[in-house]
C-alpha cells in the first residue's frame, strides 16, 4: 500500500516510511492512496473474536510488506497485553440504545494508549531492522504525551521529547509525563497553549536540516499509524452491537480530529456507521466549521476537558483532502489561508463532509451537569471529555439505531472536575496509586523553535 500527502508535493511512501516520518515534507499528512474494503461477510466473522485478532485483521491490509504476519500478530499481542481489561475496549450500557465504549483501560488511562502502544511495538521492529536511532518529538494537550512516554521510555535507540502547555494540563497528566525516571524521557513545559506546541512541532519538522540531523520522528495524531490503530475499536464495538447486519452511530469527543477521522475510515471500509457525531467543548471550531462551513480560528479557552482545548485541528486536513476529491492543490491553498485566520469550505466539500459527520458542542456547565446526570441515572462516573460526547450524543439518538459514545479517559485523570460535578474524587487504579509521591522532572521552556532545538541537541542521549 502506498501513502500520499494531503498537499500533493511529497514523495509517496510505504507504510513503514509513513509511520517513521509522521509529517510529510510538504507539510501535509499521509493517507493511503486507496482504502481497503471489507465485505459484510468478512465483518460478520469478527464477531466473538479477541480484540487482538480484530486488530490484526483490520490493520493487515494497510501495512503491506512493511511487517510480516507474524511480526504484526506479535506486535499487536504485546501492545495490548498491559491493558487491565480482557476485552481491551469494553462496552457499557448507559440507557436503552446508548452505550459507552470504554477506551481507558491502557497504562495511561486514556484512549491514546490504543495507538501509542501499537506504534511503540512497530517502531521497535523497524528500528531493530534498520539500526537507526530516532528522536521522537511530540506536542500534547495532555494525554498523547504520557501515552508516548509510556510506549517509548527506556528504549535504547529512541529519545522522546514531549512539549505540553505549561499550566494547562491536569496534575495527573503532568505527573504521568514528569515522573518516569528513564534518561531518554524529556518533558518540556512550553510557555504557551497547545496550539503553540503544535505549531513549534511543525516548525521543527519543517526544518529539514534539523529533522535529518536528529532523526526526528513524529507520533502525534498526524501520524497515520495512530489513526490506523484507532480504526479497530469502531469495528469491534459495532460488531458487538449487531453490525454488519445493523447500522450503528458513534459520538466522538473531538479535538485534533484523529479519533473521529478513524471512524470515518472504518465507515469507508464497509462498516455500516450511520452518523459520526463530532462533539466539541467550548472550543468549538469543528462544530462551527461543520455546521456553518467556515473554519475560523479563535483563541483556545482552557476548559475542564483540556485534551480538546484545540483550535487548529490537525487531522481535519485529512477529512478536507477527501472532501475535496483528493486535491492536494486545493488543500494547500486552504492551509495557506489558515495562516491568516481561516477559510470557507466550498459547497461541494461541505456537502461531502456532511454525508459523514454531524456535530454538536457542550458548554462547561452542560459538561458538568452531564457528569452528574450519568452518575444519577446509572451510577457510572465519567470523565469530562466523555461527558461532552454523552451530552451531544443524547441530542442525536435515533430510534432503532444503537449509539456508541466514546469514553476517552478514566475519570481519575480529571479528579477536580469530576469532584466539582458529583462530590466524589475518583481514585487512581492501583498501578498508579503512588503517582503523587513520585519525583518530577520537567524543563520549562519558552515558546520558541530555536530554544527547543538547542535543548534537544543538548539533551539527546542517542
Ligand atoms: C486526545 C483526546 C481527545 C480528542 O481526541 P482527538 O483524536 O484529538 O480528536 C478526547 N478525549 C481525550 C481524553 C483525549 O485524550
Amino acid at each position: 500500500m502506498r501513502y500520499v500527502s494531503t498537499r500533493g508535493r511529497a514523495p509517496a511512501l510505504d507504510f513503514e516510511q509513513a509511520m517513521m516520518t509522521g509529517l510529510a515534507r510538504d507539510g501535509g499528512l499521509y493517507l493511503p492512496e486507496a482504502m481497503p474494503m471489507f465485505s459484510a461477510d468478512e465483518i460478520a466473522r469478527f464477531e466473538g473474536l479477541p480484540y487482538e485478532e480484530v486488530a490484526r485483521r483490520v490493520v493487515r491490509p494497510f501495512v503491506g510488506d512493511s511487517f510480516s504476519d507474524t511480526e504484526l500478530r506479535e506486535a499487536v499481542a504485546r501492545a495490548y497485553a498491559g491493558f487491565d481489561h480482557v476485552a481491551r475496549a469494553p462496552l457499557v450500557q448507559l440507557a436503552p440504545g446508548h452505550h459507552l465504549l470504554e477506551l481507558f483501560h491502557g497504562p495511561t488511562l486514556a484512549f491514546k494508549d490504543f495507538a501509542m502502544q501499537l506504534i511503540g511495538q512497530l517502531f521497535q521492529l523497524a528500528l531493530a531492522r534498520s539500526g537507526q536511532r530516532v528522536t521522537i518529538l511530540g506536542a500534547t494537550s495532555g494525554d498523547t504525551g504520557s501515552a508516548a512516554i509510556e510506549a517509548f521510555k527506556g528504549l535504547s535507540n529512541v529519545d522522546v521529547f514531549i512539549m505540553y502547555p505549561h499550566g494547562r494540563v491536569s496534575e495527573v497528566q503532568r505527573r504521568q509525563m514528569s515522573t518516569p525516571a528513564d534518561a531518554n524521557v524529556h518533558a518540556l513545559a512550553v510557555d504557551g497553549t497547545f496550539d503553540d506546541c503544535q505549531a513549534r512541532l511543525k516548525d521543527l519538522f519543517n526544518d529539514h536540516d534539523f529533522r535529518d540531523a536528529v532523526g526526528l520522528a513524529g507520533v502525534n495524531s498526524i501520524n497515520w499509524a495512530r489513526v490506523l490503530a484507532q480504526i479497530v475499536y469502531y469495528f469491534s464495538a459495532a460488531v458487538s452491537l449487531g453490525a454488519p447486519h445493523r447500522e450503528v452511530d458513534f459520538t466522538v469527543p473531538t479535538g485534533n480530529f484523529g479519533d473521529v477521522f478513524a471512524g470515518s475510515i472504518a465507515r469507508t471500509m464497509g462498516l455500516p456507521i450511520g452518523k459520526l457525531v463530532v462533539a466539541t467543548n467550548q472550543n468549538d471550531i469543528l462544530h462551527r466549521a461543520l455546521s456553518g462551513g467556515e473554519y475560523r480560528v479563535g483563541t483556545a479557552r482552557p476548559s475542564i476537558s483540556p485534551s480538546m482545548d484545540i483550535q487548529v485541528s490537525s487531522n481535519f486536513e485529512r477529512a478536507l483532502w477527501l472532501a475535496y476529491g483528493q486535491d492536494g492543490k486545493a488543500v494547500s491553498r486552504l492551509m495557506e489561508e489558515l495562516q491568516s485566520g481561516g477559510f470557507a469550505i466550498s459547497q461541494g466539500a461541505l456537502q461531502a463532509l456532511r454525508e459523514t459527520y454531524v456535530s454538536g458542542r457542550a458548554s462547561e456547565e452542560e459538561t458538568m451537569a452531564m457528569i452528574a446526570t450519568i452518575r444519577a441515572e446509572t451510577g457510572e462516573v465519567i470523565c469530562p471529555h466523555t461527558a461532552v460526547a454523552v451530552k451531544v450524543a443524547r441530542e442525536h439518538l435515533r430510534p432503532g439505531v444503537p449509539m456508541i459514545s466514546l469514553s476517552t479517559a478514566h475519570p481519575a485523570k480529571f479528579p477536580d472536575a469530576v469532584e466539582a460535578a458529583i462530590g466524589i474524587r475518583p481514585a487512581l487504579p492501583p498501578h498508579m496509586a503512588d503517582l503523587f509521591e513520585r519525583e518530577e522532572r520537567i524543563t520549562r521552556i519558552e515558546n520558541d523553535a530555536d530554544a527547543i532545538k538547542s535543548l534537544i541537541l543538548e539533551r539527546r542521549t542517542v
